[in-house]
């Protein structure tokens, strides 16, 4: 017969030994990767979180995804988008998401004086970038669709309500993707997900740090040097969403390069110095926004934007090919070519 002493020894050896399965399956089940990939807004998507909750929490993310999508298509006859732009100048009550967009979008285009611009979109369309029927429009056909693009005349009244002038169009496709990433992003956190990388078709917003507690690295892609990084940004809890010429344009049969950024003062594409832009905060929207915004303005007013608002960084990449990034990325942008760090 097996002595009390014995009996307690082997109970102790189970009792260490279950705590540590359970040490060992909690810390597996932290570090577990869930990964998924889908189209949306036009794009393919990737969600990674981790966590044991993050299998669920990225199914809740990739629905508010689709719900964003469906309030803001262009050509869905239910969207908000869609009520605007066939509003005939009447009020239309739109979704808190719109909204918020709508209002965001305002915001930027008054700190760029019109760089970024919602109604630019009959213009975008006229261009051929919605259908991919590409065509240089005529100079006639630019100047009378230039008419009805102003964001000064949207209207938001008190009750939210949205009254845009008869004929004119918007399209938040320079900045639905971010609200995306954020909305995305607030889901993941929500369901307890404390670490995750969002990439909405280029747009990046990484919630946490990586599950070894480092900082997330993304990779700033050089436009001019094909398949090569600029460099690298270290960040955790922001976004980095990317601008660029390179991302959707055509040949003319001139043999010039037309891109998808439409300058709302000139309605040909931005003639911008950069190539790209990546701007980096804390908001996927206000990012977005400004991404589109800060090309076409190009390097010098985007510098004078950027010490005006104070609440953003970014890295430029410049026809030349030198590298432009702001103060605030210092510590966090390596870059192994020529670079300016641009100060206030
Ligand atoms: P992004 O890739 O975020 O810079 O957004 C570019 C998209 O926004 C284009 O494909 C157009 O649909 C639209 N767009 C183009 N130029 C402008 C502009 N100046 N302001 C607002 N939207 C624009
Ligand atoms: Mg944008």
């Amino acid at each position: 017969m097996k002595s009390k002493k014995s009996i307690f020894s082997i109970a102790f050896i189970l009792a260490v030994g279950a705590f540590v399965c359970y040490l060992v399956i909690c810390l597996t089940e932290a570090g577990r990767e869930y990964k998924a990939t889908f189209f949306s807004m036009d794009t393919v998507m990737e969600i990674t979180a981790y966590g044991k909750n993050a299998k669920s929490a990225i199914s809740a993310a990739t629905e508010r995804i689709s719900e964003i999508e469906k309030e803001m298509s262009v050509n869905d006859e239910g969207s908000d988008t869609y009520r605007i732009n066939h509003s005939g100048g009447e009020t239309v009550f739109v979704s808190e998401d719109t909204l918020l967009v709508l209002d965001k979008a305002i915001t930027v285009s008054q700190m760029s004086d019109g760089a970024l611009d919602i109604t630019v979109f009959p213009v975008v369309q006229k261009w051929g970038f919605t259908t991919g029927n590409y065509g240089i429009p005529e100079k006639e056909e630019i100047t009378s669709l230039l008419k009805s693009v102003d964001y000064k005349k949207i209207r938001i009244d008190e009750s939210g309500a949205v009254i845009t002038e008869e004929g004119m169009q918007v399209d938040f496709g320079a900045l639905a993707k971010g609200s995306a990433a954020d909305e995305a992003a607030k889901v993941l956190r929500e369901n307890g997900v404390k670490s995750a990388l969002l990439n909405l078709g280029g747009n990046i917003c990484v919630v946490g740090t990586k599950p070894d507690g480092t900082d997330w690295n993304i990779a700033v892609k050089n436009p001019l040097s094909d398949g090569e990084y600029a460099g690298v940004l270290s960040i955790s809890d922001k976004c980095a969403v990317t601008s660029g010429s390179y991302e959707r344009f055509f040949e003319g049969a001139d043999g010039e390069h037309y891109h998808h950024i439409i300058d709302p003062h000139t309605g040909y594409p931005a003639d911008s110095d950069f190539v790209s832009v990546t701007v980096v905060c804390e908001e996927g929207l206000y990012a977005d926004a400004l991404s589109t915004a800060l090309f076409v303005a190009g390097y010098e007013r985007a510098a004078d934007i950027w010490r005006t608002a104070n609440d953003f960084e970014f890295v430029g990449i410049l026809k030349d090919g030198s590298v432009v990034y702001t103060e605030g990325l210092k510590e966090c942008f390596y870059t192994e070519l020529f670079a300016i760090c641009v100060e206030k």
